[in-house]
């Protein structure tokens, strides 16, 4: 098979692992190779996140609000108006860079849940936090809380 010679990493490959142009004459290929280009994508997509948080969460929201046919009237403006560094259960600091499955994560709760991601209704908070609220009422809360102090824990 043919071999290309990928204009990032400088490698000699194979052309199949280049990537078909559908804007060009069929057969035309990329001149960049697959895994370099799916390595940009990936740091575009970190970078964006990075440098567009507020609105990387606002899209988000607003996507997990059409497939959850909740309200929406959320926009990154909005989202840095009401940021806090700290979550305001725990006073942990929230860090928008964690990983979105780390306990210190920044997640966007919606106090009333039918509410939707509405203005009023949402706040920032750490994934710790947030998935301790959605999981338990504040009945058990409280039996969980006695049960615990009256074991001893801390
Ligand atoms: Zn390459």
């Amino acid at each position: 098979m043919e071999s290309i010679t990928c204009k990032t990493c400088g490698l000699d490959k194979a052309a199949d692992e280049f990537a078909l142009r559908s804007d060009r004459p069929p057969g035309t290929r990329r001149t960049i190779c697959k895994t370099c280009r799916a390595a940009g994508q990936k740091s575009r997509y970190k970078k964006y996140k990075k440098e567009s948080y507020f609105l990387y969460k606002s899209t988000r929201a607003r996507s997990r609000s059409q497939s959850l046919h909740i309200p929406f009237d959320l926009d990154a403006e909005y989202l840095e108006s009401i940021w806090t560094d700290t979550c305001p259960i725990s006073e942990q600091p929230l860090d928008p860079n964690a990983d979105r499955e780390s306990e210190s994560a920044p997640e966007l709760d919606r106090l009333v849940p039918e509410l939707g991601y509405t203005r009023g209704n949402v706040t920032f908070m750490s994934r710790k936090m947030n998935r301790i609220k959605n999981n338990v009422s504040v009945q058990e809360l409280e039996q969980l809380l006695d049960w615990m102090k009256s074991n001893g824990l801390k």
